[in-house]
């Protein structure tokens, strides 16, 4: 079932492509990592969920993965290009905090939430400051053939390199939101690779280098922990959509300088030239009011889904809905819902729990192997082989540890980790109930005591009490629930 060829779409070509690796049986995978100013939202775990899909099924069709997910610690600005504060100082300053405090701080809150989704821990989280010898050593590499000098920092000139852009399919002078008002840039889309501290300033954050005390820009990070870690060219650099448009065009021209690669007719008709062969990008999950902040009305991290009662899986369930490359709509309802269809499947697993594995190849499911392997082989299409692991949890009369090893196997690229849920895990109480579950159970005992003597007012007595409590009592519930909040 693993044996069909994996085709992703590359978003610098806008085609499927079949995954071909650079290194015989490898598959190398750069993934931007969060920058750690903040809790991550929701939308921002989508992409790791995704990046996370995709490691896995490289590892299912046997590849040997090495995945990197970084970590911003530095040089990321309130704006994706020049203008704006770096988002680090700027929360570290009005926290009146260090900022490796608040590094340290989000990071571990970034990685408690990449737990609970299931996803896998990468070889390896880089830091990014743990790089700065490397990122001036690459920026003295490429700086006299294609930067230039100005006050604030060492400037990227984008003309110096062929097809700039072009993962953006963006006019160069005319790209959104990057015309910035740096004084003296020979274009508008030109980029600091390293910013200086202003005069009479001092950050949290600097370091020595050739063009002054200052730090490196966000795009040079990536580039250079991508070539250390991975080698140039890699097989797949992942992000959200947002990177295709400023970011990862950037960390593209720097790579092509970097491999001399860059002049005519070294341009990007030749992927590899860009330090990665394809370039994926996951959709965004947007808000019905529009995308996704972090600072907008309710603040969707993924703790608040749980503080209202929701399982952390439901999430990654929602995301395996819908395909990457489309956008997600979160509300509230649809997050029910797919908690009530993860419950369905761990329900329906439960049986299984106890059976040794068997031979998955057994013809019985042999239609959903088929159709799942299928439909993860193009282009990860999680909300088609989830229905394959349905229907093959559906499958009548066949040795349990038979359907124990499809069902694993399907679940291991899924990551809901079906085996180590129950039904009762998966119930979570609301953090602001105000009833304790103990109680809620002893009043159901009464009630069904009261009901069996046909004492109805009783019965429906506590019905209603429980009701003021916030609890609703669920009389012939297909799945057995009995109450919930
Ligand atoms: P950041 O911490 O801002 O660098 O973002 C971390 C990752 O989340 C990046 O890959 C972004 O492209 C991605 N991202 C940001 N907002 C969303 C969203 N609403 N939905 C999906 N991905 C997002
Ligand atoms: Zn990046």
């Amino acid at each position: 079932m693993t044996d069909q060829p994996l085709k992703l779409f590359n978003s610098l070509t806008r085609e499927i492509e079949t995954f071909t690796p650079v290194h015989e049986g490898e598959a190398r995978v750069y993934t931007c990592g969060p920058t750690v100013y903040n809790y991550p939202h929701i939308g921002n775990m989508r992409a790791y969920v995704f990046a996370d899909v995709l490691g896995r099924t490289l590892s299912w069709k046997g590849y040997d993965l090495t995945h990197i997910i970084n970590i911003t610690d530095v040089g990321h600005l309130t704006d994706d290009g020049d203008a704006g504060e770096d988002k680090m100082e700027k929360m570290a300053a009005q926290k009146a905090q260090s900022i490796w405090d608040i590094a340290k701080h989000y990071t571990e809150a970034f990685w408690a939430d990449v737990k609970a989704l299931n996803i896998r821990e990468p070889a390896k989280w880089s830091v990014a400051t743990d790089y700065i010898d490397e990122m001036i050593e690459f920026a003295k590499g490429i700086a006299d053939r294609h930067c230039y000098e100005l006050d604030s920092g060492l400037y990227f000139d984008v003309s110096t390199v062929a097809d700039y852009g072009r993962l953006a399919r963006a006019v160069t002078e005319e790209g959104e939101g990057r015309i910035e008002t740096v004084e003296g840039k020979r274009n508008a889309a030109d980029f600091a690779i390293w910013r200086k501290t202003p005069a009479g300033e001092t950050r949290q954050m600097e370091w020595d280098s050739p063009w002054g005390k200052g730090a490196p820009g966000w795009h040079l990070e990536c580039s250079v922990m991508g070539e250390k870690l991975l080698g140039f060219p890699f097989d797949i650099h992942t992000g959200g959509i947002d990177h295709r448009e400023i970011h990862h065009p950037n960390e593209i021209a720097q790579n092509q300088a970097f491999c001399g690669c860059a002049p005519d007719p070294g341009g990007l008709d030749d992927a590899t030239h860009s330090g990665a062969k394809i370039w994926m990008h996951n959709n965004f999950l947007v808000e019905r009011s529009g995308k996704m902040s972090k600072s907008s009305g309710e603040f969707l991290r993924l703790q608040l889904l749980i503080d209202k009662g929701y399982h952390p899986l439901a999430y990654r369930m929602m995301c395996l809905q819908a395909h990457y490359r489309s956008e997600l709509e979160f509300s509230w309802e649809g997050l029910g819902a797919a908690l009530t269809r993860l419950k369905r499947i761990v329900m329906s697993a439960a049986a299984l729990a106890d059976a040794a594995p068997g031979d998955a190849s057994h013809q019985k499911f042999a239609p959903m192997r088929e159709k799942f392997a299928t439909a993860i082989s193009d282009d990860l299409n999680t909300a088609v082989a989830l229905v394959a692991l349905e229907e093959a949890l559906a499958v009548k009369k066949v040795d349990a540890g038979v359907k124990r090893a499809v069902v694993g196997e399907m679940d291991r690229v899924l990551g809901l980790g079906l085996f180590d849920l129950t039904r009762a895990a998966l119930r979570i109480r609301p953090r602001d109930a105000f009833i304790a579950e103990a109680e809620i159970e002893a009043e159901l005992v009464r009630r069904k005591e009261a009901r069996v003597a046909k004492d109805f007012a009783t019965s429906d007595a506590i019905r209603e009490s429980l009701a003021a409590k916030g609890v609703e009592v669920m009389d012939g519930d297909p799945l057995g629930w009995e109450w919930k909040l």
